[in-house]
């Protein structure tokens, strides 16, 4: 509360007012305990000021980089393009090989600005996935292919084990899944002299996704346990010597694990030293001609007013909202609609919420305190795996960023409302995934199962 002191000055107080009853029960008085917490107030507004500075600056760098990066593409693309014609000329032996020695030069230079221009993306948030539909054995193997010419050179077996059918038919970012299968078996290859590189593929199917868990394992020289904590950190190397033996950016690890967690995974590493090292990530895609697919590519025009009421009618709704503002909106904005609606708090208030109302809809605010939006929807779609019935599940999220849709869709949502929302977006949505519900039910007779 903000109190007035008699001189005008403001501060301010926590309040904590307790109930004292008698032995029947009665509440016979309340004791209430003032603290000043102004100065704390202060320390924290001091701090988040310094941490919303402290963000803002490292947006702004990577944004400069981002756009030096691609300032210095342009005449990186001229300088390679003009040697190549160049080269296609007869010339004199000692011209050809200088100017071969230009051409592979500029080519390692325009990798690092790609591996820069990647990861300062990422950093500024302004790297968005792409959603196609692609095979990932077909990328897999294409990826072994590329890398044969390596392996062969170095005279190491490159292997691949996938497990027997697997859906691999999938949605997602090629070139990106394709980027990370590259960096990882690339450095397998670079630090491995003797013995073999296995990359070994496993999936979970469900009914909208399939998680995949690939590793890929050398025998090379290992990374030291005091290294491996820091490995995955930008610009990190093993060997960060004037004369080193191998070249890089140190980005490659970097770019890989936040690519792999913008699909709801992670990457792990185990290594020892001289002996060899095992990089693994799972990574949840959606699979194709599944509902999430096909409904983002529905378009909902104009809605009847007589429709909308028959598919919400009770209706039940589950909304995860940790804010009283949001959740009073939320319900101010379905006032008229006749759907019942159960209010969680947080995310795990949430997972309780929903086994205890099975409800018909889940809508969840992202971050949330005790569980963020991603686990209570994993651990929901972990239910209805044991038995529980499907529901659509949409994220409310601040972020309208590409890669925070894909995380969203990618961890088991179906789809995704952008605050601040509109009560006619809210609607639509809400329609949108219950007729799409119905329908199945009609056409399976049942509530289908996730
Ligand atoms: P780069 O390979 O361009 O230096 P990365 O981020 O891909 O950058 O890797 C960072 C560092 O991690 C490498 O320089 C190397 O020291 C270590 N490393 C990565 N993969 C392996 C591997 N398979 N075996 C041994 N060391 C590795």
């Amino acid at each position: 509360m903000l109190n007035y002191a008699k001189s005008g000055e403001s501060y301010w107080v926590e309040l904590d007012i307790s109930p004292v009853t008698d032995s029947t029960g009665e509440i016979v008085r309340f004791i209430a305990v003032e603290r000043d917490i102004t100065q704390r107030r202060q320390v924290e507004e001091q701090l988040e000021t310094a941490l919303k500075e402290a963000t803002r600056a490292t947006r702004a760098k990577s944004e400069f980089l981002a756009n030096m990066s691609h300032e210095i593409r342009t005449p990186m693309n001229a300088i390679m393009g003009f040697t190549e014609l160049l080269l296609e000329k007869p010339m004199h032996a000692e011209h050809r090989e200088q100017l071969e020695l230009v051409h592979r030069s500029a080519g390692n230079l325009v990798a690092i600005i790609n591996d820069i221009l990647d990861y300062s993306k990422i950093e500024a948030g302004k790297l968005s996935l792409t959603n196609e539909a692609f095979d990932l054995q077909e990328v897999l193997e294409s990826t072994i292919d590329l890398c044969g010419y390596q392996a062969k050179e170095k005279e190491l077996p490159l292997v691949m084990n996938i497990a027997p059918a697997i859906n691999t038919k999938v949605m997602g970012d090629k070139g990106r899944v394709n980027q990370i299968l590259l960096n990882l078996i690339g450095n397998a290859l670079k630090f491995t002299d003797s013995g073999t590189v296995t990359v070994n593929v496993e999936a979970e199917s469900f009914l909208e996704t399939t998680r995949f868990y690939i590793s890929v394992e050398d025998t090379g020289i290992g990374i030291p346990a005091e290294r491996l904590p820091y490995i995955m950190e930008k610009f990190e190397q093993v060997d960060n010597s004037a004369t080193r033996q191998y070249e890089g950016t140190g980005l490659g690890l970097a770019i890989c694990k936040r690519l792999i967690q913008l699909y709801g995974g992670e990457l792990k590493v185990e290594s020892e030293e001289g002996k060899g090292s095992c990089f693994s990530f799972s990574i949840t895609l959606v699979n194709q001609h599944s509902k999430i697919s096909v409904a983002a590519n529905q378009d909902y025009p104009m809605l009847d007013e007589k429709l909308i009421p028959e598919v919400l009618r009770n209706k039940k709704i589950l909304i995860a909202e940790d804010s009283y503002v949001n959740r009073l909106l939320i319900e101010k904005m379905l006032n008229d609609a006749p759907v019942e609606l159960v209010f969680a708090e947080d995310g795990e208030q949430a997972v309780a919420l929903y086994c205890q109302h099975v409800p018909d809809m889940v809508i969840t605010d992202i971050s949330m305190p005790n569980k963020d939006g991603y686990e209570a929807t994993a651990d929901i779609r972990t239910l209805q795996e044991q038995g529980y019935p499907w529901c659509p599940i949409i994220a409310l999220s601040a972020h309208a960023m590409t890669e925070e849709r894909e995380r969203s869709f990618a961890s088991g949502m179906n789809d995704h409302l952008s605050k601040p929302i509109s009560k006619d977006l809210l609607i639509k949505m809400i329609f949108k995934w219950l007729s799409l519900s119905e329908e199945n039910e009609k056409k399976q007779g049942a509530k289908f199962k996730y």
